[in-house]
This record gives structure tokens, sequence and C-alpha cells, in this order.
């Protein structure tokens, strides 16, 4: 690969690694809904899919953007990353490539339907979880290089990749974690929530939202309970301190 010589260079390089990745998720999506036996899981996994694929076409504009401002750049003689792959991008998302095996493996084995379906929904986050952080590492990027307009159109995708990730916690710690356990052991009705790590992100929580939270007994300071979706959508301002470039 050309090397890269600035943090443009590498914000690029995210933009390309992430096309590539939703690419991916587009091909392994339609596998999971399939394969899914809940009829919440299956709807929750089909929306995902169509907003993929605007997530693709946003990237193409974000895409478009960047090499627009690299050739109306008045500095000609250092084109960016764009200007010296355009046309020519192979790049895949070894990360995503990686987690999907992984997912497809594990749906492979012999498991009773409650059981794959949490198998799905764990599969399904982990890829969330990568394209949250790559996101948001994107978008600190853009806004250190003052491309405002490309930060806005990651954001963007950044906040529906947060909300296909609630949407799954919820119907895993709603539902499904317990259906899969119940399946197999019925004397067991413990309200437990720890079965899996459907713990998703440590963010600050709203401070409006702390009020309003009701004392539930929480097993762990970042389980996201079931409130979060409102919670989440209060706190957007402070993700952005949550999804600083570190990844
Ligand atoms: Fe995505
Ligand atoms: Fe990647
Ligand atoms: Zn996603």
């Amino acid at each position: 690969m050309d090397k890269m010589i600035n943090l443009r260079d590498l914000l690029e390089h995210e933009v390309q690694d992430l096309y590539s990745a939703e690419e991916q998720i587009i091909e392994a999506l339609p596998k999971m809904i399939e394969k899914a036996n809940n009829r919440e899981l299956k709807k929750a996994l089909q929306d995902h899919l169509k907003v993929t694929q605007q997530q693709k076409d946003r990237l193409d504009q974000v895409k478009k953007l960047l090499l627009g401002e690299e050739e109306g750049s008045a500095d000609k003689k250092q084109p960016g990353l764009f200007g010296r792959l355009f046309g020519g991008s192979n790049h895949k998302c070894k990360g995503t490539e990686g987690l999907i095996e992984e997912g497809e493996k594990v749906m492979s084995e012999n498991m009773t339907p409650e059981v794959l379906d949490a198998a799905i929904i764990a599969c399904a986050q982990k890829i969330e979880h990568y394209e949250i952080c790559g996101y948001g590492t994107a978008r600190a990027y853009a806004r250190e290089l003052n491309l405002g307009d490309v930060a806005e159109l990651l954001e963007e995708t950044l906040d529906e990749e947060y909300e296909a990730d609630d949407t799954l916690t919820d119907l895993a710690v709603s539902r499904l974690n317990e259906k899969a356990q119940n399946a197999s052991d019925d004397e067991d009705d413990t309200e437990e929530e720890v079965a899996m790590p459907q713990s998703t992100r440590v963010r600050p929580a709203a401070p409006k939202a702390k009020k309003a939270a009701p004392k539930k007994a929480a097993p762990k300071k970042s389980t996201v309970s079931s409130k979060s979706k409102t919670v989440a959508k209060k706190s957007k301002a402070s993700r952005g301190k949550t999804s600083r470039a570190r990844s």
C-alpha cells in the first residue's frame, strides 16, 4: 500500500476500511436473517441491512468530498491517498472479515433455535462495535482536519450503528437470552442478566437520565438497561467524548 504521511491519509484509509466493512456486512446479513428464528430479531437485522446499504452510499459521498477537496487543494504537490489510489483500491477490512468468519463458524454449530438467536446477536454486536470504533475514529480525524461535512456524514452513520447496537441489546436482555436459558433449564428462573456480555459501551449517562433512571439492581456499571434507548438519544453529545480516536 502507498505510504501514508499524515492524518488525512489515515482518514482516507479508515474510510476505505469502513467501505469494505459495509460491503461485507451487506453480504453477510442475509444469511443471519435467514438463520434467525425470533421475529423481532429478524426484523431488526432486516432493518439494519437497509440502513447498511445507505451507509455504504454515505461513504461514497464521503469519498467524493475528500477527493473533491484534494483536487481543489492548493497543495498540489502532495495528493492525498485517494488521489493516489483513485480507481484502484481493493482494500479489504480484515477485522470485519474475521468477525464474520467467526460468527459463521459459531452459527454452524449444532444448537437449539433459541441459542442460535443469542449467538446471532453476539455476532452482530461484535460487528457493530467494530464499526462504532471505526466511525468514531474517522469522525475524530475529520474533525481534527476541519472537514466538517465529512465529520457530519460519519456521525450520521455512527449514530445508526449505536442504535442498531442498542436494539440488539434490548432484544437480548429483555427476552432472547432468557429464552436461550429457559429452553434448556426450566427450574432456573433467575432473572440474572449476566448470561452474556451484552454490556456494550461504557459511556457517561446523560445527567437527566441519571435522575430518571430508577435504581434497578443493575449487576454491572456497564450493563445497558432497557431504558438506555432513550438515554442514548439524549446523550448523543457525550458520545463524542467516548468515541475518541483511540482504536
Ligand atoms: Fe454499518
Ligand atoms: Fe477494518
Ligand atoms: Zn452496522
